[in-house]
């Protein structure tokens, strides 16, 4: 067969001429044949006059109008380069091997068409032996843009207390001793920096943490293969296979074996990832550790750093040694987290190896931009029928990560030839990403925070009707003023009603309070039992601070900056503090999912609670504080907690559905990052013939909140309300 192949921004163009069974079986073979990290969203076929090619060759790619093909994100090192290290003599032991079906994209790409000269690689011009092989149709590397060997491509350096090593061999083994003895590694990956240190070695992991400054928040660890991870961690075949996939994510799974006891305090899971780099499969070749910390190589709440002197300057003052390459990152990408709920892949974290793939819609989206939320931030472009969703951005409240969006924002723009006539975003007038959103001056619609959850997780299936939308999470900005955050509406993608909600609850000292659960335990037994609770129940109170708790109380009293919610996350707050499991904590969301850590499933026993105009916990309460009072074990409190939290979920869905006629449930929001609340609720709700959907493409917390802003956006333009 003859004809040309080219990658333009429309898409994938072939010209084939050749018999015409051999041209059938070519068109039946396209998507069968498929690359691992390829997907296929159309194939369109016309025939056209013979015009007698000679050969079958790849045409340079072409812009022809505005319309941009996707993105790829990063594919993790394929087996047969990982085989080409071995026996390719050009690339023996080359750490940054790749082929036309792994290696960088997204990191490295600057501008489109996917070209070398648009991306990181374009400094390393190529040598004869790779220049072969990027021109042999018949080559595994043919036009692969990063291609590489020992002799072009780009090398590591190694910095460390001895000066620099360049020496591939002397680098592995001096990384491989370092961590063995226990030292501290600052590591270049695809998307950023990486610190690592032995994961078995409590002490390594201890200073890791203190020198980072991370006191409580779980380390990522990587593993050399899915039979060393299996000792510590259980995990059946969904797992496994997502563990293994080419994108390569870090998969939350229960601990079977325990590695440092400081990997992930207090909670029952860790995250695990498998080697995705060359050179982490070097690494574990040689290591005599079975795992090692992979956390984001960053002070704190900052970015992940990318650029090497600033990995010199920052990283050196937490890490023993610091490895760089001579290739930039140009957008960076944090590691992605997911998770099996429902034998179905969640997303936590969407970024590297999944961003920028499309989300397509069945709506137009066309120019819309959505500014998504503040905490978890991640934005969201339209073009055509497709949300293309940023890479995770992070807490816009920190001033290096609002850089990093107003920097991605603009990149956004100039890679996918995007301009903004419509904008999307959240109805908080702090948030900092509505400010931004203001400050662009174009025609904006405003979307309220737990209808944009709803929403997203009607976009990713396809909704398009009304539905019973329930989300869960720890704050958002409701229509009345209040700190919304339990809701059950009726909605479609354009508006919502709400129907019901968690009982009101003072939140002193508002937004500050989610680091200190008991406080919010405080303003619970307070709005339950009056300023007399701290007396009523001084057992709950024997591990805080007599001073704090006068102010709040005052501040209770007299209304003092006591803003109310609704919010499920604070709830789960107050009873994680209740059952003395997290009285303050040192990272997001860390009471509720400790208090799930706790909960087992053998009993199906619920607390009382009651149905009004809101939902009142004042019996639940009462009840739960009658167990822990007799000595109920604290599992079984939380239990039994959560049993009636699926309950009032599930209770809520047949009295809507009795009233409205509405059969189609759509859960979302950060507290449906609860597995035990997942899975119950799902499996519920199915058994009494609902249709229930929840996340899956996007995370269910604000990380998703973009793409249900783009589509409401969407669908107010189609039907003329903006
Ligand atoms: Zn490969
Ligand atoms: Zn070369
Ligand atoms: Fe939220």
């Amino acid at each position: 067969m003859l004809g040309t192949v080219e990658n333009n921004n429309q898409g994938v163009l072939i010209f084939a001429e050749g018999p015409s069974n051999s041209i059938e079986n070519f068109i039946k073979d396209i998507p069968q044949c498929l690359p691992e990290a390829s997907s296929l969203h159309s194939l369109e076929v016309s025939e056209v006059k013979p015009q007698g090619f000679s050969d079958f060759s790849i045409v340079k790619s072409q812009s022809i109008s505005d319309e941009v093909t996707e993105v790829s994100p990063d594919i993790a090192v394929c087996k047969a380069c990982l085989d080409d290290m071995k026996s390719q003599p050009h690339r023996k032991n080359y750490a940054f091997t790749n082929c036309t079906n792994c290696g960088p994209r997204f990191t490295i790409i600057k501008g489109l068409p996917y070209d070398r000269p648009k991306t990181t690689m374009s400094v390393f011009p190529l040598c004869n032996t790779c220049h072969k092989e990027y021109s042999e149709v018949l080559d595994r590397r043919f036009h692969a843009q990063p291609v590489a060997c020992n002799t072009c491509g780009p090398q590591y350096t190694l910095h460390y207390h001895k000066g620099i090593e360049m020496d591939i061999n002397a680098i592995i083994k001096c990384c491989c001793q370092m961590l063995e003895q226990g030292k501290i590694l600052a590591i270049k990956g695809l998307g950023g920096y990486h610190l690592c240190c032995d994961a078995s070695n409590e002490e390594a992991v201890k200073r890791l943490r203190q020198r980072k400054n991370r006191e409580g928040k779980p380390l990522a660890v990587m593993l050399k293969d899915s039979d060393a991870a299996e000792v510590y961690l259980e995990m059946d075949s969904e797992n496994k296979k997502l563990l293994n996939s080419w994108r390569k994510p870090i998969v939350l799974l229960p601990i079977r074996k325990e590695l440092a006891a400081s990997i992930s305090i207090g909670l029952s899971t860790a995250g695990a990832m498998l080697p995705y780099m060359p050179f982490h499969h070097m690494l574990f070749e040689k290591l005599q550790i079975p795992a090692v910390v992979f956390t984001s190589g960053n002070v704190s709440d900052e970015p992940i750093v990318i650029d090497n002197d600033e990995a010199l300057e920052k990283l050196a003052t937490i890490a023993d040694a610091v490895l760089t390459y001579n290739r930039d990152i140009h957008n960076r990408t944090d590691d992605s987290v997911a998770m099996i709920v429902d034998d179905k892949p969640r997303l936590i974290r969407r970024s590297r190896s999944y961003a920028p793939a499309p989300v397509h819609l069945s709506i137009s989206t066309e120019g819309i931009f959505a500014a998504g939320a503040e905490l978890v931030n991640c934005f969201a472009i339209g073009k055509g029928n497709q949300a293309i969703l940023s890479q995770h951005i992070g807490d816009l409240k920190n001033l290096e990560t609002l850089d990093f969006y107003t920097e991605s924002v603009a990149r956004f723009q100039e890679l996918f030839r995007f301009t903004p006539e419509l904008i999307a975003a959240d109805m908080h007038p702090e948030y900092l990403s509505s400010k931004f959103a203001a400050d662009l001056g174009i025609k904006t619609t405003l979307v309220q925070h737990h209808h944009a959850h709803i929403a997203s997780c009607m976009a990713e299936h396809h909704l398009d009707e009304q539905v019973i939308g329930i989300s869960f999470d720890g704050t958002g900005y409701g229509d009345d003023g209040h700190i919304w955050g339990a809701e059950f509406f009726v909605c479609d993608l354009a508006d919502y009603e709400r129907i019901n909600h968690f009982e009101y609850v003072p939140q002193p000292g508002g937004d500050a309070l989610s680091k200190h659960p008991w406080r919010m335990m405080l303003a619970y037994l307070y709005h339950y039992h009056g300023s007399d609770c701290t007396s009523l129940f001084p057992a709950f109170f024997e591990n805080t601070d007599t001073h704090e708790r006068e102010i709040l109380l005052t501040m209770l009293k007299q209304n003092i900056n006591c803003p109310l919610t609704s919010s499920a996350g604070r709830l789960f707050d107050a009873v994680s503090a209740l059952l003395g499991i997290c009285l303050n904590t040192a990272y997001h969301a860390e009471a509720p999912m400790r208090l799930e850590a706790v909960a087992i499933d053998d009993t199906e026993a619920t607390y009382p609670y009651s149905l009004g105009k809101s939902i009142s916990f004042k019996e639940c309460f009462s009840a739960m504080i009658d167990d822990i009072r007799i000595g109920i074990p604290v599992a079984e409190v939380a239990t039994k907690f959560h049993n009636t939290i699926v309950d009032v979920v599930v209770q809520m869905a047949c009295d809507i559905r009795e009233n409205r006629d509405i059969h189609t449930v759509v859960m979302s929001g950060g507290s449906f990052q609860n597995r035990f609340l997942l899975e119950k609720v799902s499996a519920k709700l199915k058994e009494i013939n609902f249709a229930a959907f929840s996340q899956e493409k996007l995370p269910s917390n604000d990380g998703g909140i973009a793409l249900g802003q783009l589509a409401i956006a969407a669908k107010r333009r189609e039907l003329g309300l903006i």
